[in-house]
C-alpha cells in the first residue's frame, strides 16, 4: 500500500507554519498543575482540554467522575484519594471505523512540586507534563482536525479519552479503558516518543503490592526479648522477594519502606511497597504466587503478621500480528516524510497495555518528541508535532483501508 505522501506532506507543512498556536496550546495545558492526586488541577486542565476539543465540533464531550484511588497513609491505614475527572469526547459514533485516541491529563508533579512553570526557547518547551503527555494531547487533536478536512475522514468515528490517573496505574479508570477497547477497532496513544523518536512495541507488565507488618512492641532496654520487630520481619521478606530478580525477564523492586518509631521501642509496625515488571502473564502469575508464598512462610515462622495487598497491575503488552502491522505502518509513514520512527520494546507500561489486553490493537507512544520525563528537566519539541501528526493520520488511513477491505459490510461497533 503506497503511503499517501502528498496529503501527509501537506499536513506537515500546514502544521509547520502554525507552531506558535501549537506551542500556546501545549503551554496552556502544562501551566496548570495536574498532579495525579490534585483533582482540582486535573479538572481545570481537563476544562482547558475540553476548550481545545470544542474547536472540532465533537458530538459530545464529557467530564467523567471516576472512583477514588487507594492510598496508604504513613501508618499503613488505607485511604481514598480523589483523582479528578477523565475527559471523553466523541465524534461520528456511527461511522464504520472507530478509533480511540488516548492519553492522560495527570502528571507526576504534585501541587507542591517546585517544577510548575513552562519556559519556551523557540519550539522547545520545558515544563511539567509538556511531553508526558500534554504535548501528545495537542498532537492528537491536530490529527482529529485533519480528519475533518479529508473525504476518507468521514468514515472514521473517534473517541478522545484523556484519563486522570494514568501516572498512578489507571486503577480508577479500568472501566473506561474496557469500554473503549470494546467499542473501537484501533487505539492510538499519545504518550511521548521514545528517546530515539520511535514508538513502543512490546511493553512489560507491572504489578504493585504493599505489605503491612505487625509485630509486638517492647522496651528495648528492659524487655527486648519480649518484642517482635516488624522491621526485622519486613527486612526478611524484602530479601526473599528481591531474590526473585534471579529469574530472567522478571524485575522486583522494593520502592518504599516505613515503620517504627522511638528508638527505645521494638518496632511493632512496618510497611513495604513493591513494583514488579514482567514480560509474560506466566511470569506475572509466578511473581504473585512467590509473594504469597513468601508472606505465608514468614507468617509461619515468626510471631509477626504480614498482610499482603495487591494494588493494581497492568498486563504485559505483547506484539501481535495486528500490532506489528501498525508498527510497520508507523515506520513506513515516517520514512515517507524523511525521518525514522522505529519500534522498540520497553520495560515501561501505560494504558496501551490495558487496551491491548482488553483486545484493542494499539500503538501508544505517538505523542510529542521530548525527554527528561518524570523529572524537572522535562522538555518537548513542538516542531515534532508537524512530523508526527501526519504519520498518525497516515496510520489511520491505512488501517481504515484494511478494515474496509476485510469487512466490506462491517457496521459501526455498537456503542
Ligand atoms: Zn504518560
Amino acid at each position: 500500500m503506497a503511503v499517501n505522501d502528498v496529503a501527509t506532506t501537506e499536513l506537515k507543512l500546514r502544521l509547520g507554519s502554525d507552531l506558535d498556536r501549537l506551542t500556546d496550546a501545549v503551554t496552556a495545558l502544562a501551566e496548570v498543575n495536574s498532579g495525579s492526586y490534585n483533582p482540582d488541577g486535573v479538572n481545570r486542565c481537563g476544562e482547558r482540554l475540553a476548550e481545545l476539543l470544542a474547536d472540532l465540533n465533537p458530538d459530545r464531550t464529557e467530564a467523567i467522575d471516576v472512583a477514588p484511588a487507594l492510598v496508604f497513609g504513613p501508618d499503613g491505614q488505607r485511604n481514598e484519594a480523589s483523582v479528578g475527572r477523565a475527559v471523553r469526547s466523541t465524534k461520528r459514533p456511527d461511522a464504520p471505523f472507530q478509533v480511540c485516541f488516548f492519553g492522560h491529563v495527570d502528571t507526576v508533579f504534585p501541587a507542591e512540586s517546585s517544577f510548575q512553570s513552562v519556559s519556551r526557547d523557540g519550539t522547545m518547551l520545558r515544563g511539567p507534563g509538556v511531553a508526558d503527555c500534554k504535548g501528545g494531547l495537542v498532537l492528537a487533536i491536530e490529527v482529529l482536525r485533519y480528519l475533518d478536512t479529508v473525504d476518507w475522514g468521514q468514515q472514521v468515528g473517534w473517541q478522545f479519552l484523556a484519563l486522570s490517573d494514568e501516572e498512578i496505574g489507571s486503577a480508577s479508570s479500568l472501566g473506561l479503558l474496557d469500554e473503549a477497547a470494546a467499542n473501537h477497532h484501533l487505539g492510538l496513544g499519545f504518550e511521548p516518543a521514545l528517546p530515539s523518536g520511535g514508538v513502543a512495541g512490546a511493553r512489560k507488565g507491572t504489578v504493585t503490592a504493599h505489605t503491612i507488618v505487625s509485630g509486638k512492641a517492647s522496651h528495648v532496654g528492659r524487655a527486648h526479648h519480649e518484642g517482635r520487630s516488624a522491621i526485622l520481619a519486613l527486612a526478611r521478606f524484602i530479601q526473599r522477594v528481591e531474590a526473585l530478580n534471579e529469574r530472567e525477564g522478571v524485575t522486583v523492586s522494593t520502592g518504599r519502606i516505613s515503620g517504627g518509631g522511638p528508638l527505645n521501642v521494638v518496632p511493632d509496625f512496618a510497611i513495604g511497597s513493591y513494583n514488579m515488571r514482567v514480560e509474560t502473564t506466566e511470569d506475572r502469575d509466578w511473581v504473585k504466587a512467590e509473594f504469597e508464598k513468601a508472606a505465608s512462610e514468614l507468617q509461619a515462622d515468626s510471631e509477626t503478621t504480614l498482610a499482603l495487598t495487591w494494588a493494581g497491575e497492568r498486563p504485559p503488552k505483547v506484539r501481535t500480528s495486528e500490532i506489528d502491522q501498525l508498527l510497520s505502518d508507523v515506520g513506513a509513514a515516517a520514512e515517507a516524510l524523511g525521518f525514522a520512527m522505529p519500534a522498540e520494546d520497553t520495560g515501561g507500561c501505560c494504558d496501551g497495555n490495558n487496551l491491548a489486553a482488553a483486545g484493542l490493537p494499539n500503538v501508544d507512544s505517538l505523542g510529542i518528541a521530548g525527554g527528561g520525563i518524570h523529572s524537572s528537566d522535562e522538555f518537548a519539541d513542538v516542531a515534532s508535532i508537524a512530523d508526527r501528526a501526519p504519520v498518525v493520520a497516515e496510520v489511520v488511513r491505512r488501517a481504515l483501508i484494511r478494515h474496509s477491505s476485510e469487512r466490506p459490510d462491517a457496521e459501526g461497533k455498537p456503542r
